[in-house]
């Protein structure tokens, strides 16, 4: 057995938390530049008092998610500052940790990013990056790359460096208390996502198990309670555990044709990332499951399946299969929308295949999908 498990120098959960940003920060410079959501209200409201600790701090604002003119932008704007800390949902987490990794290096993010861009690796350590989530979904707070989408190309891909680890991650389950139930689902069903991936995944490995087993038994209970009644505390720290959780697992054992597809369609659809990998999950895990059948029978994913189908069902002769329909319900229970809601076309569907087969994403699911494989998930997702 062999892995290597890489995260955050150091990482703090719990009720309340936030306020150590007080102390802490200012071990990092006296000059922060901190990317938040479209309100940076919040933010200001809680990191006010770092002013008062004698750190100056800028604020920038994303609107929507990061782009790669964004993160051109705000390496501009971190010229000056010490560090950058992320205050926000996932969007605002990938854009401070990718301003982070391009401002002390010359050229512009298009030279860092995958699958789009030359990927080359980053020649200076990136400025120190905190990160404090204000949603449980990506678990971004732990991962070691960054999201970006191409708006001329309409295409996701990311900017990726060990060095990119947040210095400092602040876990505050409170900061989600007011996520509307919308946010609450997508994004929830983007951590049970980043669960089931990287449990099948062909870099699964027995560390990450431990994260995906945990965090999935937590996820199953907590996010229709946290979605039904926001204000449940114990549901809301269920979920933000579980999202910590995903990020540990997928950046250690990567992810699969569910996120495969959610790199082009979140950059050809204006709808967020947990929305997309929600309405793609039932019909890519109903895939995966039937190809393993008919191609891999004695594929370890397989029983895999099986173990994920106990675990959500709660029944142990459950079946591999048995995972899509407790999926499915779930999703209906959450009123997940098809990708047609969300503005996909039947005429799309060829070019986001043919992305999709090339985004990174994809190299880990556990066996290669066929051209028609993929056009059915779409099919049957929209
Ligand atoms: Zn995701």
């Amino acid at each position: 057995m062999r892995f290597e498990f890489a995260t955050s120098q150091r990482i703090i959960f719990g009720a309340g938390t936030v306020s150590e940003l007080t102390t802490l920060a200012p071990a990092f410079g006296n000059h922060a530049l901190v990317v938040t959501g479209t309100n940076p209200g919040r933010a200001k409201q809680h990191l006010s008092v770092l002013e008062a600790a004698g750190v100056a701090c800028r604020y920038l604002s994303v609107q929507g998610e990061p782009t790669i003119d964004l993160v051109r932008e705000g390496a501009q704007a971190a010229r000056y500052a010490s560090f950058v800390i992320g205050f926000g949902g996932g969007s605002a987490i990938d854009a401070a940790k990718a301003i982070a990794a391009v401002a002390p290096n010359s050229g512009e993010p298009l030279d860092y990013l995958e699958v789009i861009g030359q990927g080359r690796p980053l020649e200076n350590n990136p400025l120190p990056f905190i990160a404090v989530p204000t949603t449980a979904g990506t678990g971004a707070e732990v991962t070691r790359n960054a999201v970006l989408g191409s708006e001329e190309l309409r295409v996701k891909a990311s900017i990726r460096s060990p060095l990119m680890l947040a210095k400092l991650a602040i876990i505050d389950p409170e900061l989600t208390l007011d996520v509307p139930p919308e946010i609450t689902a997508s994004t929830g069903l983007d951590t049970i996502t980043q669960l089931i991936e990287p449990f099948v995944s062909i870099r699964a490995n027995a560390f990450a198990d431990l994260y995906c087993l945990d965090g999935l038994s937590r996820a199953v209970r907590a996010l229709p309670a946290a979605y039904s009644n926001g204000a449940d505390q114990a549901a809301r720290t269920d979920m933000s555990f579980a999202s910590l959780l995903s990020g540990l697992a997928l950046a250690n054992a990567g992810l699969g044709v569910i996120h495969g597809f959610a790199a082009p369609l979140g950059g050809l659809l204006n709808a967020p990332h947990g929305a997309l990998c929600a309405a793609v999950l039932p019909h890519g895990t109903a895939m995966n499951i039937r190809a393993l059948r008919e191609r891999a029978p004695a594929h370890p994913a397989l029983e895999r399946y099986g173990r994920i189908a106990m675990l959500l069902t709660g029944d142990s002769s459950a079946r591999p299969e048995d995972v899509v329909s407790a999926l499915a319900s779930l999703c209906g229970a959450l009123n997940i929308r098809p990708l047609r809601a969300h503005g996909l076309t039947s005429a799309q569907i060829p070019s986001v295949v043919e992305k999709a087969a090339a985004a990174s994403s994809m190299k880990a699911n556990p066996l290669a999908l066929t051209r028609p494989e993929l056009t059915e998930i779409l099919e049957r997702a929209m």
